[in-house]
């Protein structure tokens, strides 16, 4: 498993991005990672980047319980616990024929938890696994970044993917990380903040 550290001399948050969490999707979620760790630098704290979890697996859903028991849910797992991320960055693929069961808005009530957001081209914005959420704390800012796989070539897709990424990665505070998301996708942001409030009531604050 190849990891990226970056480190710096000023104190701050640690940030944690990871992708390729099963199946094959690292083909297309690793390549990104890749350009955020080897391009960027960072003001304050630390970042470290697993571009690929793992590469070729059996595909079990991240929101299960037989995941974290996976090796590769294990290893997830490890990595929560050594670096112990404020922030949490999870980049995953997905098909078109998956696009409106991610986005169903009674995903809810069918698999019990909240729908994706479509950031407005297939990106898709949302909070991670429950079962994972409770590893973070309540102040850690935790969220599934969903890459559409028919189109994470088009230079336009990764940039955007890149900007979003790169926020995390150079944003010092929680609520500056929100402010400039709310900026850049105002409609998106208010559904994705409302979707993550009515799941979590008042036990947890958007991400
Ligand atoms: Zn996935």
């Amino acid at each position: 498993m190849k990891l990226y550290r970056l480190t710096t001399s000023e104190q701050g948050l640690t940030k944690l991005f990871v992708g390729g969490l099963h199946g094959n999707e690292s083909l297309y979620t690793a390549p990104i990672l890749e350009i955020l760790a080897t391009e960027e630098e960072i003001p304050a704290g630390e970042a470290v980047i697993v571009p690929c979890i793992t590469e070729a697996s059996k595909y079990i859903d991240v929101l299960s319980a037989e995941y974290y028991q996976s090796k590769e849910g294990t290893e997830l797992l490890r990595l929560i616990r050594d670096y112990n991320p404020d922030f949490y960055f999870e980049l995953h693929a997905y098909g078109k024929q998956s696009y409106s069961r991610l986005t169903d808005p009674e995903r809810e009530d069918k698999i019990g938890v909240p729908p994706f957001v479509d950031l407005g081209d297939g990106i898709l914005l949302g909070s991670i696994a429950p079962i994972l959420r409770r590893k973070f704390s309540e102040h850690d800012f935790c969220v599934t970044i969903e890459v559409p796989k028919w189109k994470c070539e088009l230079t336009e897709i990764r940039e955007e993917l890149l900007l979003l990424l790169r926020l995390g990665l150079t944003i010092a505070h929680k609520r500056e990380v929100l402010k400039e998301l709310r900026l850049l996708y105002p409609m998106q942001m208010k559904k994705a903040e409302m979707l993550f409030q009515q799941y979590y009531r008042n036990r947890l604050r958007p991400f």
